[in-house]
């Protein structure tokens, strides 16, 4: 007799940090309580599993380059673990993903995004820099508002608008 066993690459997370995600038993609680998983749904996570142990999992069984974005699509909040009925550490193994991807194994995190997060950063700790760029956005944003929503976002911020249609910059700012 032969027993041919298809575990799609699991046996290779035995031992190692993320040999606690195997415990899963695919219940789901921690898709419903995760606060990106209920905005954004099933389809943008691009595998078969979703939500917070997706952004784990799918990740280490299809690629860790492919699915890169999923690690970081996390507040961290921690409600995926205080739910899961296994006490799975979810954060933790996300945490432990986006530091692989920080040291290079492999290098996942793009020079653009690198860049563009280090702006955002500039921008977003000087209030009045911050304020500026809203009202720039705010018009920039307009050719693409349809209905109070942007479905086709341009250029490199298509993908932003692939499964979901993106909220526009609000035209109220916040009182001083
Ligand atoms: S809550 Fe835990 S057991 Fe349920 S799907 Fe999420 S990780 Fe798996």
């Amino acid at each position: 007799m032969h027993l041919v066993i298809l575990d799609n690459g699991r046996s290779q997370l035995l031992g190692g940090e993320f040999e606690e995600s195997l415990q899963c038993l695919r219940c789901g609680a921690c898709l419903n309580v995760c606060p990106v998983y209920r905005v954004l749904g099933g389809h943008a996570y691009g595998g078969v599993y979703s939500g917070p142990i997706g952004a784990v999992q799918t990740p280490l069984l299809q690629g860790a380059i492919d699915y890169a974005d999923l690690p970081q699509a996390s507040t961290l909040c921690g409600a995926c673990k205080d739910v899961c009925p296994v006490q799975i550490d979810l954060p933790r193994m996300l945490l432990a993903l986006r530091r692989r991807g920080a040291e290079g194994q492999p290098r996942t995190t793009k020079w653009g995004e690198t860049a563009a997060f280090k702006a955002y950063s500039q921008v977003a700790s000087q209030p009045n820099l911050y304020q500026m760029a809203l009202k720039m956005g705010r018009v920039a944003q307009k050719p693409f508002v349809k209905n109070g929503r942007i479905s086709q976002a341009p250029g490199p911020l298509k993908g932003w608008t692939n499964q979901r249609n993106l909220p526009p910059i609000a035209p109220k700012e916040r009182k001083k």
